[in-house]
């Protein structure tokens, strides 16, 4: 059996790779980059013959794990496409959304290949789909040949990691995952049985986390910082990501509103795509495997959203908590224009990150920057200086280096293959698993090189 990246970039993009039996081929996950535009944000689906895979997994709705499954299909209209019910649903809103994104940027930027993708193609992917649950083994191929599980990988709604057993052998990737439990999400359940190859993403593993750290220490110190702000009657922007950081800020909010950590009666807005990712957290909020069962965001939280048709843009008022997508603050979103429009310059406020975000974003140059520095948000306006209080969480949605470790070593794989994470990161992984299980083959995979399991 063969394994194969196909993605274009080794650090975090745009994620594919294909395992190839001798009767059938399997891509797992089909990302765009979200740094890259056109043709470089899209995996080297140039490299599989047009109509010859037999499905695709999809591991978790995520813009580098989703984001163009339309692009794939269009080269193999034939494939079956697996996934959770819950990513079915989220991955659908994020790529309509990506399409209004990419008309845009079409117009924006001049780039004339995009939208990759349109409206009604989205109707066709969504007759390829075929959910499937967790810890329920289906067949990948007409054949039978290839069989694979789903395993909540405790990263965002509906998130999965995967094994697939053919050919007597047993590969599993892991997708992203997050094995502790976080504030909404509980953690990954994945099986300790040994595998024959891993594929497993290595995000944080030039991250070392402070010995002294805890989820709920961190949350504390979050709700101080937000009510400090208040109490100065400011307001905290939260950049986040529309899927899954969202819904874990509202979580946390809503404890500390219970909890009288910040005052109970402060307005939280959420606005666009996140009001529509988080209707769907809330479409399975009885189903679905987390902490606050049943709980719906919308109806439970009062949340105010802006963005819609009817309710007009999101006012910038003092006193507010404003939990806005992009998580990276990317030019043109919410996020971006209210750093830009007011919350930056001023020291009332607080900017508070509490996820990933690129060095080269202007999320990236926010918290790299010290205070008083002038801070280019768009390259359309003027640098605005950083006044506010600037504060970095850690809430990550992926494990630590070392939770990640410790599994594989459970899982002893003969071949281990390190993906998304950057080169720091690649090279921890490799010296831990060399010193841990020196049998172990570490394989970095080179974009199309062909790996025998
Ligand atoms: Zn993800
Ligand atoms: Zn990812």
């Amino acid at each position: 059996m063969i394994f194969k990246s196909l993605c274009r970039h080794a650090e975090i993009g745009a994620n594919s790779y294909l395992l190839e039996t001798s009767t059938a081929r399997i891509v797992m996950d089909a990302g765009m980059h979200p740094k890259h535009e056109g043709a470089e944000a899209i995996p080297h689906y140039e490299m599989l013959d047009n109509g010859s895979i037999d499905s695709a997994i999809i591991t978790h709705s995520h813009l580098d794990h989703v984001g163009t499954l339309p692009v794939l299909l269009e080269t193999q209209p034939q494939a079956r496409v697996f996934l959770t019910q819950e990513t079915a649903d989220l991955a659908l809103a994020l790529l309509h959304n990506s399409v209004n994104v990419m008309q845009s940027k079409r117009i924006e930027l001049g780039i004339t290949e995009y939208p990759l993708f349109e409206h009604r193609e989205l109707d066709t992917l969504k007759k390829a789909f075929e959910r499937r649950g967790i810890e329920r083994p289906f067949d990948l191929d007409a054949a039978g040949s290839i069989r694979a599980t789903f395993h909540d990988a405790g990263h965002i709604l509906g998130s999965v990691g995967v094994t697939l057993e053919a050919e007597g052998k047993r590969i599993l990737y892991t997708g992203d995952v997050n094995f502790e439990d976080a504030t909404l999400q509980k953690g990954a359940l994945f099986p300790d049985a040994p595998v024959d190859a891993l594929i497993v993403e290595t995000t944080r593993g030039n991250h070392e986390r402070r010995a002294d750290y805890t989820r709920l220490g961190e949350e504390d110190a979050f709700a101080d910082a937000i009510s400090r702000v208040l109490a100065r009657k400011g307001s905290v922007l939260i950049p986040v990501f529309a899927i899954g950081k969202t819904q874990e800020v509202l979580a946390m909010l809503h404890r500390f509103k219970r909890q009288h950590l910040i005052p109970n009666k402060t307005p939280v807005y959420i606005g666009g795509l996140s009001t529509k990712m988080t209707h769907i957290f809330d479409n399975f909020s009885e189903v679905s495997r987390r902490r606050l069962p049943g709980f719906d965001f919308l109806t439970d939280m009062e949340l105010a959203t802006g963005g819609g048709k009817h309710r007009g843009p999101i006012p910038f008022v003092s006193g507010c908590i404003y939990a806005l997508s992009s998580g990276m603050m990317t030019e043109k979103t919410v996020s971006n224009n209210f750093a830009r429009q007011g919350v930056l310059e001023n020291k009332r406020h607080g900017l508070f990150f509490v996820g990933y975000a690129d060095p080269a974003s202007p999320g990236g140059r926010i918290r790299e920057a010290s205070p008083g520095d002038d801070v280019l948000l768009d390259p359309a306006y003027p640098p605005v200086p950083l006044r506010c209080e600037m504060r970095v969480f850690d809430f990550s949605g992926h494990s630590t280096r070392e939770a990640i470790a410790d599994y594989i070593e459970k899982v002893r794989p003969k071949k281990a293959f390190l993906v998304h994470g950057d080169g720091p990161a690649i090279e921890w992984f490799r010296g831990e698993i060399q010193r841990r299980l020196p049998d172990t083959e570490v394989i970095v995979p080179a974009p199309g090189d062909a790996h025998v399991i």
